[in-house]
């Protein structure tokens, strides 16, 4: 009994020490590689939803195409030249604010709409926001100071 608990007890010491050992191969292997950013969780979005289209529609196509892009992430995830792909995350993010910011303020109009008037400066193309019922009143805009007159 005592023998079994002993070989239990080293069993159980050799997993964990196989467990540490493992996790520190691993931490090794990813040491210094880029990971996960914004550009891969689109890639794997898009690779899963063309996946899922593909079993539908066009597999001789789209399945290899999602593959790809799987393939894709998993090099980006994997790469060592971190700077680059940092770059091509930031030029995503680029690309993408500027939608982003536009569907914010969208959002914001849609929720406001009942206590506040928007109104687009005719000099400049801001957006400007005026709480409603106040009559007719003169709106300055913030950015290049123009003056309009409209009625909240
Ligand atoms: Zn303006």
């Amino acid at each position: 009994m005592v023998y079994l608990n002993g070989l239990y007890s080293n069993q159980s010491c050799k997993l964990i020490l196989g467990g540490f050992f493992m996790n520190e191969r691993l931490r090794q292997f990813f040491a210094g590689r880029y990971r996960h950013d914004d550009l891969n969780k689109f890639l794997w979005i898009i690779a899963l939803a063309v996946m899922i289209v593909s079993m539908f529609v066009g597999r001789a196509v789209l399945y290899p195409f999602s593959l790809l892009l799987l393939l894709l992430c998993i090099i980006r995830m994997l790469s060592k030249n971190v700077m680059k792909r940092r770059r091509e995350n930031c030029v995503y993010l680029n690309l993408l604010s500027k939608p982003t910011r536009w569907m914010k303020s969208w959002k914001r109009r849609i929720s406001e709409r009942k206590t506040h008037c928007f109104y687009k400066c005719s000099k400049c193309r801001v957006w400007v926001r005026v709480p409603k019922g106040r009559g007719l009143i003169s709106i300055t805009c913030p950015k290049c100071h123009t003056s309009f007159d409209k009625k909240t």
